[in-house]
């Protein structure tokens, strides 16, 4: 090869060897300005190809065209192409043609016909692109200049093989897997950006979360529950307009609108992105919905940090979770709403054990077969001085934070026991059960089975006749601690349920190691069976696993004769629910027993 071709070579060699992602461009722009100089041509060009849509797309050009975007040569597809660059989506040598036209755009001075020399960038056996020589008119060109071509494009083959590992690296640091949305580094980055001072605000992040997703990954699978993952990311992403949308892992999404977003603008467009995600979504030929909440933050830059707007949104959607979930909650309203709550419920709760405003209220569980009174479950009340009658859910998780827990707890248990022990003396209810919840703080006190123990043989109330009731998070929070205390009790006597089984994290594992005795469907899934396919699917696997672990199977909140009738079918008998009876007091309790069954004419016959 003469030594002139020789030292092109190495020239570009030199110049190529430190190119990155982010010179590429400008370098091999360069290259071709000294190509097109040494073989005396008047443009060139390099093309990438893009096998995956069959489409080669330019990279560099010299001299570089004046055009209004869009460039038609910028991403041409194979289909579409001229002939010649055609060739260029499998060429395998170099090789020149002529033609009596001027090559379109790439040289907008050549009138008459041309003369191209391409040469393809090799990688493997795949042509991944190609370099593009144009003389006007006719140029030969030699073997030993088509080599050094060669040559130079197997250089440029290399750059870009280092640029598309390096932009993958990049994509992949910033990206989610399985939805190829950003990830929480790339979020906080943007974050970053957008709130720093002088960037135009408010800035605005709506977090959201997907009520009860993980029942989907648990009873239809995981891959099922990716699927569904990828289709409401599919749906945000329609639906979101011009925003920054990261997946934090799980089923938590972030999304922030590019534009400034004030509070009113942000919620209308949580109110219409939860609207979007509440449709359902095929999956495995079922019909799953989810609901969605979403909590609201709005920053302004230079006031507000990434890492505060991150937190006021997530407690904003924990304020939408734990007020009923299928919501959309704004930071403000979220924290004023939460600690006037607190503040009022800290307040009187000290007292409220002594001054009696504490009451139980009884929850027959039936068998819907034959009405059958087989349980009951004590839940407790409280006469609020200024709030009127309140439900467990809003003071039990304070209790539980000013440390009250283990003392209303205490307070249930004995009086559930002592009124049902009175009842079993009066001689009716000795072959119920009573069943009590337990919050998580009592479960992991120190000598909690004892004491549970010491009351049962306080009221003389047999083995097996008091159940306690335990979510399934408690047991995977401190698995060891509750592995202990579920043994101590079940030696005791007495009987565990996993209540709200469904909702929270899978102790399918832990199952089979564990003395628990029931599970109880929660009732989110069962409100709604015979109108939500995908929550008779979830249904039917939680009763599948009941009978292959030998659990007994209770399904809280029936409300229609159609998901009784659906139970029934799915050979669930065991229920509780406002269909078969509310809460009820202590001495309509009694007299239930007393009578011993329910009426429940739907069972056999149609709805
Ligand atoms: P849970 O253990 O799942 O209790 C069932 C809840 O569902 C009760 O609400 C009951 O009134 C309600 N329910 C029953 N049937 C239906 C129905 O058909 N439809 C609907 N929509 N709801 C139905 P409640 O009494 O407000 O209790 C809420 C939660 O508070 C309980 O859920 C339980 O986790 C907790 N809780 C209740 N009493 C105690 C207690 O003494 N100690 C502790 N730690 N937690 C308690
Ligand atoms: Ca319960
Ligand atoms: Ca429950």
């Amino acid at each position: 090869m003469p030594r002139s071709l020789e030292l092109v070579i190495t020239a570009v060699a030199t110049r190529l060897i430190a190119v990155d992602a982010a010179t590429a461009a400008g370098v091999s722009r360069q290259v071709l300005a000294e190509l097109v100089t040494h073989f005396g041509v008047h443009s060139g060009f390099l093309r990438h190809n893009d096998h995956a849509i069959h489409a080669t797309r330019l990279i560099a050009e010299w001299p570089p065209r004046t055009v209004d975007p869009p460039d038609p040569l910028d991403l041409v597809y194979f289909a579409d192409a001229d002939p010649l660059l055609a060739l260029a989506e499998h060429l395998k040598e170099p090789a020149v043609f002529r033609r009596d036209a001027p090559e379109p755009g790439h040289d907008a001075r050549a009138t008459t016909a041309s003369t191209t020399a391409y040469v393809p960038l090799l990688s493997g056996d795949v042509t991944s692109g190609v370099i593009g020589l144009v003389k006007a008119g006719e140029r030969d060109w030699t073997a030993e200049e088509l080599n050094a071509l060669a040559a130079i494009a197997s250089l440029f083959a290399q750059v870009q093989a280092r640029v598309y590992a390096e932009e993958r690296l990049r994509f992949l640091a910033e990206h989610d897997d399985l939805t190829g949305l950003h990830n929480r580094r790339a979020l906080m980055a943007h974050l970053d950006q957008r709130l720093a001072p002088g960037s135009p605000g408010p800035v605005t992040a709506l977090f959201f979360d997907l009520d009860r997703l993980k029942a989907v990954n648990d009873y239809l699978g995981h891959s099922a529950g990716d699927r569904f993952i990828r289709v409401l990311a599919e749906r945000l992403a329609l639906a979101s307009g011009p925003s920054m949308i990261a997946r934090l892992g799980g089923d938590e999404f972030v999304v922030v609108p590019e534009a400034a977003t004030g509070r009113a603008a942000a919620e209308e467009l949580a109110h219409r992105l939860q609207s979007v995600l509440s449709r359902r979504v095929p999956i495995d030929g079922e019909m799953v919905t989810r609901t969605v909440s979403i909590g609201v933050a709005v920053g302004m830059p230079g006031q507000d940090s990434t890492s505060d707007l991150l937190r006021h949104a997530d407690q904003a959607v924990l304020t939408a979770k734990n007020t009923g979930g299928n919501q959309v909650i704004i930071y403000s309203d979220a924290i004023s709403l939460e600690s006037e709550f607190r503040n009022d419920i800290e307040l009187h709760l000290q007292s409220v054990i002594e001054t009696g405003a504490l009451f139980l209220r009884y929850l027959p569980e039936v068998d819907m077969r034959t009405g059958k009174v087989l349980a009951t479950e004590a839940l407790v009340r409280w006469q609020h001085p200024t709030r009127g009658l309140l439900s467990p859910d809003a003071f039990i998780g304070v209790a539980e934070s000013i440390n009250l827990a283990g003392e209303l707890g205490r307070w249930v248990l004995r009086t559930a026991c002592a009124e049902f022990a009175r009842w079993r003396a009066n001689g009716v209810g000795r072959d119920a059960v009573l069943r009590v919840n337990v919050s998580s703080v009592q479960l992991v006190a120190d000598g909690f089975a004892e004491s549970v123990a010491d009351v049962m043989s306080e009221y003389e109330l047999p083995r097996g006749s008091v159940c306690l009731e335990i979510t399934e998070s408690i047991v995977v929070q401190d698995i060891d601690v509750t592995r202990i205390t579920l043994a101590r009790l079940h030696e005791a006597g007495v009987q565990v349920a996993i209540d709200d089984f469904g909702t929270g994290y899978s102790v399918l594992s832990l199952l089979k190691s564990l003395p628990v005795d029931a599970l109880k469907i929660d009732k989110s899934f069962v409100r709604d069976l015979g109108a939500d396919p995908g929550d008779l699917a979830i249904v039917r696997a939680i009763i599948a696993l009941a009978e292959a672990f030998g659990l007994q199977l209770v399904a809280e909140g029936v409300e229609t004769e159609t998901a009784a009738m659906t139970l029934l079918r799915h050979g669930c008998h065991r229920a509780q629910g406002f269909l078969l009876s509310r809460p009820i007091a202590g001495d309509q309790m009694e007299s239930l027993l007393r009578r011993g069954r329910v009426s429940v004419d739907f069972s056999g016959g149609p709805a």
